[in-house]
């Protein structure tokens, strides 16, 4: 019989129409994969009770013919930055331990209208600040490739279940890299839209000019049929962007048909092609280059020249605005409260220290320090500055070129702890992601086969013109094809057992 997990969201969509299969049987496929996978790859802060019920309630609804959306009856992994009403969310920190949220984010509420099954709660760095999911304060979560691997991070949780066929397919956020950079480390695809293009209602704020919510999949078409579900307008989220979206499935779709790329001009972003990346991330994108070039693409180098002070920049404007959005966590309204004697600032002071791990404490000092009297124009003004240099760079290099292309990480994942001590390192991790989310434009990480010196997966990042998310989906649909033919199928096929056991079977989750 057919391992259920192995399959694509998409797959599986096609099961459940034809009869062959039911929600309930697919939820407890992966529920029993969670089972077994979950105690060494910790994907999960939370798995649902409900995911059972829900399910049957689909399949009823289904056989009532009351269901008509693609995913209806496929189980989703959530980040646990979204507010569940039914479900602890606690963005991976202390602080929010235990709580469960008044209401469901937008994102959420849009999964349950469509049918789909939310599985539970995905592990990340606390409040999203990190790069390996080693921030978070119930864990770290790890790379189902290699036990000893960060997943990468601050998503690392959706990426990992998504990648041990825990769940087809997750949502996660996207503030610097945080969608894409786990998704490359985990042999997965994950995007990051455009601004404004998801809502943002009940996503726990880090740094609300830069975060995003978007899809983690094994496949272009699963992550667009999920963008389609939860993306589009909502007037609860006040940066929300009204416009009438195309189908993003139909675009991946295009794309995985199209039998040629001649017209299209792809764009190499010279300083992120740089030799002091890890030569095997380098060779496979090089490699990459050349798929493009034999379909008919035109390769021209572009330059974004801001881009070597992107780092610097956002990290002044995300810890200035995580600063701002994390004083509501004050001991009175949310979670945890130290209940020491004296006044409220003291109750306040002993709740932060308790409830806000190094990283947290870290930024939120260093963010008070950037907008403090004095200093504000110093460090934000400029950072905002070099923020508007940034897309214009972009908005230039887009005027050459149709989408950009770059590794999606310097690196392929590393060691567990290797830079936990280290935060400078860290940051440096995210040169390729971070651009993105400054200029607001969508990005996608897509598999690019695996790098000689560690075996381990490379991931290939595409960039278009802010709303021209479609434009993403069609190219890397047909990039996806080009990959795939050259590397003998889908990543995930290929990577080696976990535990013992045949983690990664020969079935593949692609369609
Ligand atoms: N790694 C980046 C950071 O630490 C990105 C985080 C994110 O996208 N949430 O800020």
């Amino acid at each position: 019989m057919t391992d259920l997990t192995r399959l694509s969201a998409a797959a599986l969509s096609g099961l459940l129409a034809a009869g062959e299969t039911s929600s309930v049987e697919i939820t407890r496929a992966h529920l029993d994969r969670i089972e077994a996978v979950d105690g060494d790859v910790h994907a999960f802060l939370h798995v649902s009770d409900a995911a059972l019920d829900t399910a049957a309630l689909v399949d009823a609804q289904r056989a009532a013919g009351e269901l008509t959306g693609e995913l209806a009856g496929i189980p989703v992994a959530i980040k646990d930055v979204l507010t569940t009403v039914d479900m602890p969310s606690t963005a991976g920190s202390k602080i929010l331990e235990g709580w469960v949220p008044p209401y469901d984010a937008t994102v959420v509420a849009r999964l349950r209208a469509a049918g789909l099954v939310p599985l539970g709660k995905t592990n990340m760095d606390e409040f999203a600040m990190g790069s390996s999911t080693e921030h978070s304060a119930y864990g770290p979560t790890r790379n189902p490739w290699d036990l000893s691997r960060i997943p990468g991070g601050s998503g690392g949780g959706s990426a990992a279940a998504v990648a041990a066929f825990e769940a087809p397919i997750a949502l996660g956020s996207d503030t610097g890299g945080s969608i894409r950079q786990p998704a490359a480390l985990t042999g997965s695809v994950g995007v990051k839209p455009t601004y404004g293009g998801v809502s943002r209602y009940g996503a726990i704020a880090l740094a609300s000019s830069l975060d995003q919510v978007g899809p983690v999949s094994r496949s272009v078409l699963d992550a667009a049929l999920l963008h389609d579900v939860v993306g589009g307008h909502d007037p609860r989220d006040s940066t929300s962007l009204t416009d009438a979206w195309p189908s993003f499935a139909a675009a991946a779709r295009q794309g995985a048909a199209a039998d040629s790329l001649a017209g299209l001009r792809v764009g190499v972003v010279t300083e992120l092609d740089a030799p002091g990346f890890q030569p095997g991330v380098l060779s496979r994108f090089h490699e990459t280059l050349e798929l493009l070039a034999a379909a008919g693409a035109e390769i021209v180098d572009v330059s974004l020249p801001s881009v070597e002070y992107a780092i610097a920049a956002y990290y002044l404007i995300l810890p200035a605005e995580a600063s701002s959005n994390l004083a509501k966590f004050d001991s009175v309204r949310f979670g945890l409260r130290v209940p020491v004697t004296g006044t409220v600032e003291d109750v306040m002071a002993a709740t932060r220290e308790a409830g806000f791990g190094a990283e947290v404490k870290r930024r939120v000092i260093l963010g008070t320090y950037a907008l403090s009297a004095g200093y504000y124009d110093a460090y934000y003004g400029s950072a905002q500055k070099v923020r508007t240099l940034i897309q214009r760079d972009f908005a230039a290099a887009f005027e050459r070129a149709d989408v950009l292309i770059s590794p999606t990480t310097p690196t392929t994942a590393w060691s567990l702890g290797a830079k936990l001590d280290d935060p400078l390192a860290m940051y440096l991790t995210d040169i390729t992601t971070i651009p993105a989310n400054l200029a607001g434009i969508p990005g996608m990480s897509l598999p690019g086969g695996l790098a000689a010196e560690d075996g381990l997966p490379v991931g290939i990042q595409l960039m278009a013109p802010a709303r021209e998310d479609a434009r993403l989906y069609r190219v890397g649909g047909t990039l996806e094809r080009l990959l795939e033919e050259r590397w003998g199928g889908p990543l995930l096929a290929q990577a080696p057992s976990l535990a013992g056991e045949e983690m990664f079977a020969a079935e593949s989750g692609a369609v």
